[in-house]
């Protein structure tokens, strides 16, 4: 089979004669699955067979995808989850679990600050938050004994700053920390951080890569370059009953079981099976036939999103344009080293004026959808101090550049003509 992106976003991780020649992956809507004779179901149970017993830990349309998104990040291994933010929390908490640290940016996702911030040390795992994550000297000053990972966006939304994947992912690794990216904002048609050292990827799939804003789902994806069992997880050196077998005495720990698998592994066998964000076969099924039109989809979106960016620049009462992808930003070189294909179709800029300017420009467009989404082959459009940063505390929401008067867009499918004459009207009679 080939092995070109655009030829694995359709046919990898799936195969017709596995699955009644059906040439499109059908949605198998079956919460379990046939053991067939005691054999073979002890053989399951046990991890000694391969195949499908209960739809909570694994399903034959959710598989085909997980495939897929493993081959399309160059990964070992995926798992998909029922959103975005089950797989940024499974992951992080699947590293951190049992008293570790994180250290983070405050430029992240509104929910995944609150995650970091707010809620996840109610569970024991806190965050050591860096204002900027490019800084190496400064996310070195923060780890200590219990650092068990670095957590970023690749490309932050809705800055689009771009992550320097590669140096961080080195510092991490010479302490024996992980790196866990979301790689949401750029799709693997843009950038895979696999390939530059990122050891754990998550995806919301809700968007660029379902692409059509009909489904909300995520996946977590290992590199399986790290190594669990280096003396900072004992998550992962410690026997574990479900993996186990006590009648014969046989007892496993997920590192030595599963050797540079561990990670996915954990995250299917405690976290799918225990917490239990299931991927739906149908939103699977929706991701699937998304993906196979992600290269030409995100190709066009990036291309509006730039001629867009650049139109704004130039236009009255638009004070500042963020956009990574103008060319003339400070990070043009990182652009250059890890984003040939372009950084993305969000873009975000700042209007004079105050809210209520903003409020008349978001009112007055006509073709932009007003959702807190993005990666939609429609065009959307929304004020994030308001929306999609809401939940984050202030101090937070201006480090990561959401202020009163920020407009987020997220270039869809439409003619970039009629867009930008939206826009332009819009904006002349927000004044
Ligand atoms: C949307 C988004 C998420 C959360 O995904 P859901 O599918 O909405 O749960 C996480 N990270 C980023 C960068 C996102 O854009």
């Amino acid at each position: 089979m080939g092995t070109d992106f655009s030829t694995q976003t359709i046919h990898a991780g799936y195969d017709p004669i596995e699955h009644g020649h059906a040439a499109v992956p059908p949605i198998y809507a079956s919460a379990a699955f046939d053991l067939e004779n005691a054999l073979r179901g002890d053989a399951l149970a046990s991890g000694q067979a391969e195949g499908f017993e209960y739809s909570r830990v694994a399903n034959p349309t959710v598989d085909a995808l997980e495939q897929r998104l493993a081959v399309l990040e160059h990964g070992i291994g995926a798992v998909a989850v029922s959103s975005g933010m089950a797989a940024v929390t499974y992951a992080l908490m699947c590293a951190a679990e049992g008293g570790g640290r994180i250290i983070a940016p405050t430029n992240l996702y509104g929910a995944s600050v609150d995650a970091l911030g707010d809620f996840l040390p109610q569970f024991g795992i806190h965050t050591d938050f860096v204002s900027n994550i490019n800084d190496l000297d400064e996310v070195a000053s923060k780890i200590g004994p219990n650092t068990r990972a670095i957590f970023a966006e690749t490309v932050a939304n809705p800055s689009t700053t771009i992550l320097d994947v590669e140096p961080l992912a080195e510092l991490a690794h010479r302490h024996g920390i992980a790196l866990i990216v979301d790689n949401t904002v750029p799709t693997p048609y843009l950038f895979n951080p696999i390939l530059f050292g990122a050891d754990i990827v998550v995806h919301s799939t809700t968007k660029g890569i379902t692409g059509h804003g009909n489904a909300i789902g995520g996946a977590v994806i290992d590199g399986g370059h790290f190594d669990w069992a280096n003396g900072r997880f004992p998550q992962f050196t410690a026997r574990q009953q479900v993996i186990s077998d006590d009648r014969t005495d046989q007892w496993h720990s997920f590192a030595e079981k599963f050797g540079k698998a561990a990670f996915i592994k954990r995250i299917r066998i405690k976290y799918l099976r225990t917490f239990g964000a299931v991927a739906s076969p149908f939103n699977a099924y929706l991701s699937l036939i998304g993906l196979e039109t992600l290269p030409q989809r995100v190709a066009q979106q990036v291309a509006s999103a730039k001629a867009i960016a650049e139109h704004l620049s130039r236009s009255p009462h638009v004070i500042k344009v963020n956009y990574s992808g103008l060319g003339y930003t400070p990070q043009y070189e990182l652009i250059g080293k890890y984003f040939p294909r372009g950084v993305g179709q969000i873009l975000s800029f700042l209007v004079d004026g105050d809210a209520n300017n903003v409020r008349r420009i978001i009112d007055g467009t006509r073709l932009f959808s007003y959702v807190p989404n993005i990666g939609d082959a429609r065009s959307l459009i929304v004020d994030p101090a308001h929306i999609t940063h809401r939940e984050v505390p202030a101090e937070a929401r201006i480090a990561a550049g959401v202020s009163d008067n920020l407009i987020r867009l997220s270039i869809g499918l439409e003619s970039v003509h009629d867009l930008i004459a939206d826009l332009d009207q819009a904006i002349a009679a927000a004044y």
